[in-house]
């Protein structure tokens, strides 16, 4: 540990603590590997305090009329806005994005509290006509304490998607950010308190997978929110379950992007690129399995220019593309790589830069992989780097059938401007999301989010994120005579 740095704290019932047996662990910027924050590491036992704070504190939080609830929320939205580039520069600098890219993910963050602080007192029942004499009405109530565990590639946003709509609901919340990752999160920790959200209410508890496994698993929480890989999801789903507890999962994704030789290629290509690149391809729901139809090769060409033509570097300098988080992605990303040619494919761009200015950054250069198909292993398996999978096709039926040949069903895209074509593939991808000619409109707050599929189950994101945190209470009261 080095002396200069920093500790980072847990935030627990209001209060920033060290971990109760005092370990930490080390923050690495991924643009060079210098250490950049030392961060207190939350055993069982601060899991324990956490709950037990977000149950204690949830009892009045739930019963807060709505509209104060919201206007919490409201403001919270407005300082992370006010506070949105010294946030864009921590979230940059601890996971490598471009700024321009942190500060979209700022603005995505008060977006979610933004959206869910104006849904918080529009949370009704309904009324059910049984006859003369009877009386049936729905309550929609909260659920409890939620717990979240979150990736490392979107810290700001997994903890807005996740909170801001728990809150809203009335839930108080214990959330545990990667540790690749966590320096965002107490952040917002940090700054919703300062917004009046009272102690207890949002509780930040950085940590391993034990950390994780202690929440996942705690007797004491009533929900769970978990956004990560397949294998931890299945894990995390099963804790739950044990305790009778619901989770939605959020999970990987292979998702395809269909080109038709129609499609508009120019408006396809910087969408494409940024789908499949941007974030450094660490995107769930990025475009990486490029279907391409047969007589649409020049826009192989135009991709394979454009991705050498883009920009690597540190975070904080802006470029096209960042580091990846850690060297343990960048090494697994490079094995694809080198997996793609024995697997008879070709490297049309990228692989490790030769920069030697990247040298002791996490650096991978957009990858564009031909000549495989859908059975090859860079087709069917999550990646998580900068890297697009081409695979051709001759018509729509064999784009449909090669896009759902994937165990995973999160995003999908078609590019065409032929609409026969468009809706044929929008009625039968099975995947969570459809974007025809369109790719990540504006922060997609609104849109409901979440897998077919092992990509998980659950939603996230839109008014459908909110009902996670709700439970249904049916009250049917009989009155006067009803013979
Ligand atoms: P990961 O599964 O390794 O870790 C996710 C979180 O789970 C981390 O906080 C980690 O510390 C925690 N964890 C690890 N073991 C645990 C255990 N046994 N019990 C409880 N928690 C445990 O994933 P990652 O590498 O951080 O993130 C990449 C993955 O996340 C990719 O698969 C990506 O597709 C997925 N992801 C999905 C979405 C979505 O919305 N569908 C969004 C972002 C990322």
């Amino acid at each position: 540990m080095s002396a200069e740095l920093q500790l980072t704290e847990l935030l627990i019932d209001g209060k920033q603590k060290p971990a109760a047996d005092g370990r930490s662990f080390t923050v690495l910027d991924p643009s060079n590997g210098t250490a950049i924050a030392q961060v207190a590491l939350a055993g069982k036992a601060d899991v324990d305090q956490a709950v037990a704070a977000a149950r204690s504190a949830f009892t009045e939080w739930a019963r807060m009329r709505a509209a104060d609830r919201g206007r919490i929320l409201f403001r919270i939205a407005e300082a992370i806005r006010y506070q949105g580039e010294r946030l864009a520069r921590l979230e940059s600098q601890d996971v490598g994005k471009p700024l321009s890219q942190a500060k979209a993910d700022v603005e995505a963050a008060a977006r979610y509290f933004e959206f869910y602080a104006g849904a918080a007192d529009k949370l009704g029942g309904t009324t059910i006509p049984l006859g003369p004499g009877l009386m049936d009405y729905t309550v929609r109530e909260p659920i409890g304490v939620s717990g979240q565990i979150i990736p490392f590639n979107y810290p700001l946003q997994n903890t807005a998607r996740g909170s801001a709509p728990a809150l809203a609901a009335g839930c108080t919340v214990v959330l545990k950010p990667s540790p690749e990752a966590p320096l965002t999160p107490l952040e917002i920790g940090r700054i919703a308190l300062e917004c009046g959200l009272p102690p207890g209410v949002l509780n930040v508890v950085p940590g391993d997978g034990e950390t994780g496994a202690a929440l996942a698993g705690h007797p004491d929480i009533n929900q769970v929110t978990f956004t990560g890989s397949v294998a931890t999801g299945v894990k995390v789903a099963q804790a739950a379950a044990a305790n009778v507890v619901p989770s939605v999962t959020e999970l990987g994704g292979k998702s395809p992007v269909v080109v038709f030789a129609d499609a508009d290629f120019d408006l396809a290509l910087t969408a494409i690129a940024a789908s499949a690149f941007g974030n450094a391809g660490q995107t769930c729901s990025a475009g990486t399995r490029l279907l391409l139809q047969r007589g649409a090769e020049e826009f192989l060409d135009k991709l394979v220019s454009y991705a050498a033509s883009l920009r690597i570097g540190p975070g904080l300098t802006d470029p096209d593309i960042g580091p990846l988080v850690a060297a343990r992605q960048r090494d697994r990303v490079l094995s694809y790589v080198d997996l793609a040619r024995q697997e008879g494919g070709t490297v049309r761009v990228g692989g490790a830069p030769s920069d030697p200015a990247l040298a002791d950054g996490y650096y991978v250069e957009p990858t564009v992989l031909t000549g495989l198909t859908n059975d090859a292993r860079c087709a069917r398996e999550e990646i998580f780097g900068p890297v697009v999978t081409v695979i051709d096709f001759d018509d729509a039926d064999e784009a449909l059938d090669i896009a759902n040949d994937s165990p995973y069903g999160l995003a999908s895209y078609v590019w065409t401007r032929d609409i026969d074509k468009a809706m044929r593939l929008a009625e039968g991808i099975r995947a969570g999301q459809v974007y025809v000619n369109a790719t990540g409109v504006g922060t997609g707050v609104e849109l409901p989010f979440g897998g077919y599929k092992h990509s998980g189950w659950g939603r996230e994101k839109g008014l459908a994120g909110l009902d996670s945190y709700l439970q249904t209470k049916n009250v049917c009261i009989g009155f006067g005579s009803r013979s």
